[in-house]
This record gives structure tokens, C-alpha cells and sequence, in this order.
């Protein structure tokens, strides 16, 4: 069966189409930048003949052009990998939330008016799926439309560790809960680990664009660092993390409009916010070594908040057996994964410095003496949702 994975950005779209059950991938694609005026890049290959289109500049103005220019690409040119586009029976998307519905569901009206309805939890992601979910289900009508919530996996975590400390009613009429994200990158982790053992304790770190840390007990979610909205947990590379509500009518009092304080959580705080140099912790570490005292702060902040849940986690977990950290960050950066381990040593936690350094991959990068496994495993967020979709119908 022929499955297309969707993963939707503001400014960009990535496809994925598997072959199921074997999880073969037949093709794959990507535009970054869409709607930026002809500036916007596309990716196309055939992986069966390992020909395509790398990083062409092209005009994709919308949604609606990178996805029918994909399509394209996939069924009639060169490099077509599928005789028409009928033959993709169910398109997965790695949807954010949707109220009412947490876990991965076919995708109906219901389910949109769901989205439509906590939009202003995940504006800028949820804009673009729905746009995307639109432009798909005019191009495929014939296809099932799946939506792998991004809460899906944290459904596990139990109430004393959900409920946040506010009028229950607000829980009971309204939904205000922790919720979590980054299903589909923990879920992932915890089938790699699955793989190996079923008792286990484990805490995944995904550090990427967004960053979360979750607890993970047998398989199962049992806490994690988001809470209701993406503007929470650790600081993220443009976002906030966990801040104090009172600091809202504070700011209000300072005279900022209801415009610019959520212009500062959900666009210039974060990595950015701190350091003033850049959302891109590459960027922000070379500052740090020029000497640039706010990218030291961002990265010490950074390094404090995965050190402050990963603690808690342990107490949640009563012991730790793996460490294992994942995306942009947790897979490439040899520098984070140390300050965070160092700080670790109270709960046994060693290094192996030339394999965190040699790391690239997959890898176990502790030292034998090391009473927790510290891993690094690359993520495969459509690899979940393409398994989820094609259990689900
Ligand atoms: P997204 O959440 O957008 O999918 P990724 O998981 O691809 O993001 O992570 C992107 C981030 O990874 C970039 O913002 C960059 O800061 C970071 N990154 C990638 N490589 C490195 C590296 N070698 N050192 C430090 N940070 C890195």
C-alpha cells in the first residue's frame, strides 16, 4: 500500500511516500520556503533510482503549487515513481492538536473543526496543516486522510502529572491540561527501545526547532516538558518555554499590546530572545566563542532547562536506565550533549568523550562505568506516522 507522509512547516512541506507494510521509502520530496518570491527550493527523488531534482530554486508561491508540484514530479516526470496519483491509497499527516481528538485519527470534519477550534494553541502550525489537509483532499479525493496528533503519545501521563493548578472547571469545560507534543519523534524512541527490552525507564531528549524532554516508562509516555500550548517547557529556538502568567498583566501594565507579548513568546524569545544573535544554536555557539557573553547566557539557559526536567524525570521514573537524545541538536551537537551529561554525574551518568565526539548516527556514547546508557538516536518522525497510518484504516 501506497502511504504519503506529510510533514508541514510554516514555510515548508515534506513528503514522504512509503511502501506498507515493508516502511520502504519509494520516493520523497521537499520545498523550503514556500511563498517567499522565487527563492523557494525543491527536492525530488526517486529512491528506487536514486535519481531527482536537488535544491532547485523555483517559484512555489503557495501551499496549493508545492504540493501539485510534487505530485507532479511523483507520477509523471523522469523520475515518476508512481503511474498516477490515485495510486496513494492514505496520506498521513504529523498534525499538531486538535480538540477532542489526541491520539492519531482519520481525518473528517469533525476533526478539523477540532483543529480550527484551539488554533490559537498552535496558530502557526496549525494554519499550515490546515491549508495542506485542504489542498490534498482537493487533489486526492479518493484517498483516507489521517492525522497523527502531535499529543497522541503523552495520553499515558497520568492526572497529578496533566492537571495544572488552576480552577478544575477550566480542565472540565475547556480542556486545560498538559497535553505534550513531539509525539511521533518520543514514539519513535520508545519503538527503538522497545525493540531491545520491554522494562525500562528512559528519558528522551528531542532538541531541534522545538525541544522537549519526556519521560518514558515501558514503552509509555508518564511526563513530559510541554504543556498545553508549544510556548512552554524548554526554551525553544524562537519560542519560550515555561514562563510565569503574571508577567502578562505585568507587561500589559508596561504598556506592550496583546500584539507584542505574543509576538515575544511565540516569535522572538527563546534562543533568539536570549542571545539576540540567531534561532540557529550553530550560530549562537560561534557567537559564544567570539566572546559574546548573551549567546553564552542562551546556551547556559538552554543547557539548565534539559538539566532541570531531566531531574525531575528521574524522580518521576525512580531510576534511569537510558538517556537518549534526538533531532538537529541532540543528533549533531557533541558540545550540548556534554554540558548537559556533565551535569548529570550526581545520578551516575559518564561520557564517553571520543564517541560523543565521533558520533555520527546512531551510537552509545556513555562509558562502561556509566550507570545510565546515554544514546543518540536519529529521529524518524514520518517512519511513526507512516506505521500509524497504515494500523489505523
Ligand atoms: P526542526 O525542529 O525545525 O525540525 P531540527 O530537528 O532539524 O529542527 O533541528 C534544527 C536545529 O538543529 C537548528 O536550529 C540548529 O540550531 C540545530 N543544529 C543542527 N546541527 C547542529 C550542530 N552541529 N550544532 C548545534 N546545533 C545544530
Amino acid at each position: 500500500m501506497n502511504v504519503l507522509v506529510c510533514n508541514v512547516g510554516s514555510t515548508s512541506l515534506k513528503f514522504k511516500l512509503y511502501d506498507m507494510p515493508a516502511c520502504t521509502v519509494t520516493a520523497q520530496g521537499a520545498v523550503e520556503r514556500v511563498g517567499s518570491d522565487h527563492d523557494a527550493v525543491f527536492s525530488y527523488k526517486n529512491n528506487g533510482t536514486g535519481q531527482g531534482l536537488s535544491a532547485e530554486k523555483q517559484d512555489i508561491p503557495d501551499y496549493q503549487t508545492g504540493i501539485e508540484r510534487f505530485l507532479q514530479e511523483l507520477t509523471a516526470g523522469e523520475n515518476a515513481a508512481l503511474a498516477k496519483v490515485e495510486d496513494i491509497e492514505r496520506v498521513g499527516f504529523k498534525a499538531t492538536l486538535s480538540k477532542g481528538h489526541f491520539g492519531v485519527h482519520e481525518i473528517d470534519d469533525a476533526v478539523l473543526d477540532g483543529m480550527r477550534e484551539w488554533l490559537p494553541m498552535a496558530p502557526l502550525h496549525n494554519v499550515a496543516y490546515l491549508k495542506a489537509i485542504e489542498v490534498m483532499r482537493g487533489v486526492l479525493p479518493n484517498a483516507r486522510f489521517v492525522g497523527a496528533f502531535e499529543t497522541a503519545f503523552h495520553r499515558t501521563i497520568p492526572m497529578e502529572r496533566r492537571i495544572f493548578g488552576v480552577p478544575y472547571e477550566w480542565y472540565e469545560k475547556y480542556g486545560v491540561q498538559r497535553l505534550g507534543y513531539h509525539s511521533a519523534s518520543h514514539g519513535y524512541i520508545a519503538d527503538m527501545l522497545n525493540a531491545e527490552k520491554k522494562e525500562y525507564a528512559a528519558i528522551s531528549c528531542h532538541l531541534g526547532g522545538s525541544c522537549s524532554v519526556c519521560a518514558i516508562e515501558n514503552g509509555q509516555s508518564v511526563d513530559t516538558s510541554f504543556g498545553m500550548s508549544l510556548e512552554s517547557g524548554l526554551i525553544h529556538a524562537n519560542r519560550t518555554g515555561d514562563i510565569d502568567c503574571g508577567m502578562i498583566p505585568f507587561l500589559r501594565s508596561q504598556g506592550l499590546s496583546e500584539e507584542e507579548i505574543l509576538e515575544g513568546f511565540q516569535k522572538k524569545g527563546g534562543l533568539l530572545g536570549i542571545s539576540g544573535v540567531s534561532n540557529d544554536l550553530r550560530y549562537i555557539i560561534d557567537a559564544a566563542d567570539s566572546g559574546n557573553e548573551r549567546a553564552r547566557l542562551a546556551i547556559d539557559v538552554f543547557v539548565h532547562g534539559i538539566v532541570h526536567y531531566i531531574g525531575a524525570f528521574y524522580l518521576d521514573l525512580g531510576r534511569l536506565d537510558d538517556l537518549v537524545f534526538t533531532a538537529g541538536i541532540g543528533e549533531h551537537s557533541a558540545r550540548i550533549r556534554r554540558m548537559v551529561c556533565d551535569k548529570l554525574a550526581p545520578l551516575g551518568v559518564r561520557l564517553d568523550e571520543a564517541k560523543n565526539e565521533a558520533c555520527h548516527g546512531q551510537a552509545i556514547i556513555s562509558a562502561p562505568d556509566s550507570k545510565v546508557c546515554v544514546r543518540v538516536i536519529p529521529t524518524n518522525e514520518e517512519l511513526g506516522i507512516a506505521r500509524r497510518t497504515y494500523e489505523l484504516v
